[in-house]
């Protein structure tokens, strides 16, 4: 008898509905083989649910999501809700959403698959087999931190951090660099600021209990420099909220297209799992978006969320085998293209192999 486990699905906005059935597709073809059973239960956020509740983040779905083990998300927004006020548009609901959900690591791998190196604006022998992952500290630091003010001839926020809201980064940090290639470059502005100075100490101090990983400091505007130069020589770079945004951004660029990239958000409880792309209005319905995003962000709620590291695994390769064998979707059709495929047709190719 294999484990039994409750999906929150929420589809979101725009192409949120087509990739999400497309990520359920591929969850359901690989849960068979591994004797792992998923329980799906849809709630609603953004702009679906301002149209159904008069509200971007209904009260059933911050209930709903505490009953799971993990969710996983398509995206919200869109055209029709940007002209309501800044709380009832579909971003507020996101923003919510993560907030009750009290996810405080979000993790973003940018890797470059082989067939796909000309996609990036680098040159192919820089971003060459790059496979890294920002871990981004995401409701602490400046953008959080008390006093802040704007007032008529200064402004001012404050960069703070807690020993416990390090510790907790850096332990998931460390948990994370385990399960990949066992490096860590912790990155921050220790020269000239005292918080990062702070997060430098705390940082070695939980390394002490992870002797097997190898951790190095660098200084952000250094970081930012080695990011374009030589990508390859980053396992896991640990961040706070500010330098992580930055930098997973940046970080994202290396892989050349937008529908390709997952991430996860993680706390003590349960986590959420979406692409990094918006709710692309302009692509909606027409069947031809990418869906390999929310697939592979599936993968991530297997491995990180569930501890499904096989079928995680079965994922990761059945998307590498369909790009090696040259199914694209339009997004990607000038890199190495056999066939060009819309949505449907790729999460049906990537649902076969997962299942073998
Ligand atoms: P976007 O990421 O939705 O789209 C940017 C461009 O990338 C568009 O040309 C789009 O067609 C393309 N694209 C994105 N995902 C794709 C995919 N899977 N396959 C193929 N092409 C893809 O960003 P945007 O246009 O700035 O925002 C559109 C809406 O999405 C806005 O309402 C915005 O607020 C919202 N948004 C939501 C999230 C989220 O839900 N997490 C994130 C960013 C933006």
């Amino acid at each position: 008898m294999g484990k039994s486990y409750k999906i929150g699905i929420i589809k979101g906005d725009g192409i949120g509905p087509e990739i999400i059935d497309e990520a359920i597709k591929v969850l359901d073809a690989v849960s068979v083989g591994q004797n792992c059973n998923l329980k799906y239960t849809e709630m609603l956020l953004g702009g679906a649910a301002i149209d159904e509740t008069g509200v971007p983040l209904p009260d059933e779905t911050i209930q709903g999501v505490n009953k799971c083990d993990a969710v996983l998300f398509g995206a919200i927004g869109g055209p029709k809700w940007d002209k309501l006020e800044r709380h009832l548009r579909p971003e507020s609901g996101l923003l919510g959403l993560r907030k009750a959900m009290g996810t405080y690591a979000n993790l973003r791998p940018a890797s470059v698959y082989d067939e796909l190196v000309n996609a990036s604006s680098l040159k192919p022998r820089v971003v060459e087999g790059v496979d890294l992952m920002v871990v981004r500290e995401l409701t602490g630091g400046i953008y959080f931190g008390q006093p802040r003010e704007l007032l008529h001839d200064k402004a001012y926020n404050t960069m703070i951090y807690t020993r416990e809201e390090v510790v907790r980064i850096a332990r998931v940090a460390f948990d994370i660099a385990m399960k990949r290639q066992k490096r860590i470059c912790s990155v921050d502005k220790a020269n000239v600021l005292e918080v990062s100075q702070f997060w430098r100490e705390i940082v070695e101090e939980i390394g002490k209990e992870y002797p097997e990983v190898e951790l190095t400091h660098m200084y952000v505007d250094n970081a930012a420099m080695q990011l374009i130069r030589d990508p390859r020589q980053f396992d896991v770079m640990l961040t706070s909220n500010l330098f992580g945004d930055i930098l997973s951004d940046a970080a994202s660029m290396l892989s050349g297209s937008i529908g390709l990239l997952p991430s996860a958000s993680m706390g003590d409880g349960v986590g959420l799992f979406e692409p990094i792309h918006g709710s692309a209005p302009d692509i909606a319905g027409q069947g031809i978006a990418n869906p390999i995003a929310t697939i592979a962000s599936a993968s991530m709620m297997l491995r990180y969320g569930l501890g499904e590291l096989k079928a995680a695994d079965k994922i990761d390769a059945a998307i590498k085998r369909v790009l090696k064998e040259g199914y694209r979707t339009g997004d990607i059709s000038d890199y190495g293209a056999k066939e060009i495929v819309t949505c449907t047709e790729m999460g049906d190719i990537i649902a076969e192999y997962a299942a073998k």
